[in-house]
């Protein structure tokens, strides 16, 4: 921030207006971190290319990235949004000299503050008083703003999940009346705001409230899930949302176009809710396919229909959960059998590993010589 009021200071030397703006002011009045930061100014992304070090990340819109004393920050020109068109991108936008006018694009009067270098708080659209109430409103008629972007109406889901701020009641009819604008919307940018409502604290309210709101007949394969979650109360865990719902929707739906290591790990989590019973062996299995639901099998067992606290146990008490922690090393598989190196190796490993498993045999060096030594003669 330091950085960025210096940058700001600059700009205006230059002759022009810049201000914090969004998001930024937001947080920062909310004494939360910020991420990224934003900032609006009247100068022309051309003029900000001439004058300082910057990437165009979306030029179309006014926007580059500014690379500034190893800080970055998104500086977007004031502009005007005209007649969007296909309920998410303005036809055409034109760069303005005010805030005045750059405020009226904005969606939420939350979003909708400028901060001064200073740290003077700029409020057009009575945003201070809605962060005060903790009340997401759009700026402007809602059905207007939906109906400009729709994509709009899963920001304020997000902005529930991650502020803990309700939503302004016409904001949220506004949503119900227009739900359906979402099938304008691609899968991809769906599918990344539903990832980021699922991410934040208060994500149970949020799509409690994206549930009543009908929305969620407009996400394939998510619904009955969605609805799950609600009804009994179950905190959604970012990395099983998806998947959870899949597994309720019997499969992944096609829609969502996910790339091929995203749709295997899902269906990989679909298998193991599908089990009947779930022992050791082939939690370790699924431990050893998918690093992806190794690292969940956490998530995933605290929704899986069994005793959770059971299955934790279990999992726990595995002795050994991969090949690598065997107390044997190749080369003594090596010297052991006197054989070339070849695909025999991982056989041996995996019967070791079911077999300290099965509890036949604990993962101890001397014993699992014997052990082999013992089968070498059983196999001769
Ligand atoms: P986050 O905390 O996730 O960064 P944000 O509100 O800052 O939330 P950004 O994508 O960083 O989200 O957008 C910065 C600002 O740009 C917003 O605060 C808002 O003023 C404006 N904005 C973003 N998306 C839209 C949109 N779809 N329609 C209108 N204004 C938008
Ligand atoms: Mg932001």
């Amino acid at each position: 921030m330091k950085r960025a009021t210096l940058f700001i200071e600059e700009l205006n030397k230059l002759g022009h207006e810049a201000y914090f703006v969004g998001g930024s002011v937001r947080d920062y009045l909310l004494k939360r971190d910020s991420f990224d930061i934003d900032i609006a100014t009247s100068a022309t992304p051309d003029f900000l290319m001439a004058n300082f070090k910057a990437v165009p990340i979306g030029l179309k819109f006014g926007t580059v990235l500014i690379l500034y004393n190893g800080s970055r920050f998104e500086v977007t020109t004031f502009r005007k949004d005209l007649n969007y068109y296909d309920n998410r991108h303005p036809e055409e936008v034109i760069f303005s000299k005010s805030i005045n006018e750059d405020v009226l694009r904005r969606d939420f009067t939350i979003n909708g503050l400028y901060m001064t270098k200073d740290l003077e708080v700029i409020d057009l659209i009575d945003g201070i008083k809605d962060l005060d109430n903790k009340l997401i409103k759009t700026i402007g008629n809602p059905d207007e703003r939906f109906r400009e972007d729709a994509l709009r109406m899963l920001r304020a889901f997000y902005l529930v999940s991650k502020l803990e701020f309700s939503l302004d009641k016409n904001t949220f009819l506004s949503i119900h009346k227009n739900k359906e604008l979402l099938k304008n919307i691609s899968a991809e940018r769906i599918y990344r705001e539903l990832d980021k409502i699922a991410t934040h604290q208060n994500s149970l309210e949020a799509f409690s409230l994206l549930h009543d709101s009908g929305i969620s007949k407009y996400l394939p394969g998510l619904e009955k899930g969605i609805k799950y979650f609600v009804n009994n109360d179950i905190k959604i865990q970012k990395e099983i949302f998806f998947p959870f719902c899949f597994y309720l929707n019997g499969k992944v739906d096609k829609f969502w176009k996910l790339s091929k290591l995203n749709e295997t790990h899902y269906q990989n989590v679909i298998k193991i809710l599908k089990l009947e019973k779930i022992s050791q062996s082939n939690l370790v299995k699924f431990h050893r396919e998918d690093v992806m639901v190794a690292s969940r099998i956490n998530e995933i067992l605290q929704i899986f229909p069994l005793n959770y606290q059971e299955i934790i146990k279990l999992y726990d008490e595995i002795p050994l959960k991969d090949i690598q922690e065997l107390a044997i090393s190749v080369d003594e598989l090596l010297k052991i059998y006197n054989k070339n190196p070849g695909p025999w190796i991982k056989d041996i490993q995996n019967n070791l590993l079911n077999a300290i498993i099965k509890k036949e045999i604990n993962n101890n060096h001397l014993e699992i010589i014997d052990y082999l030594e013992k089968r070498k003669d059983k196999d001769e």
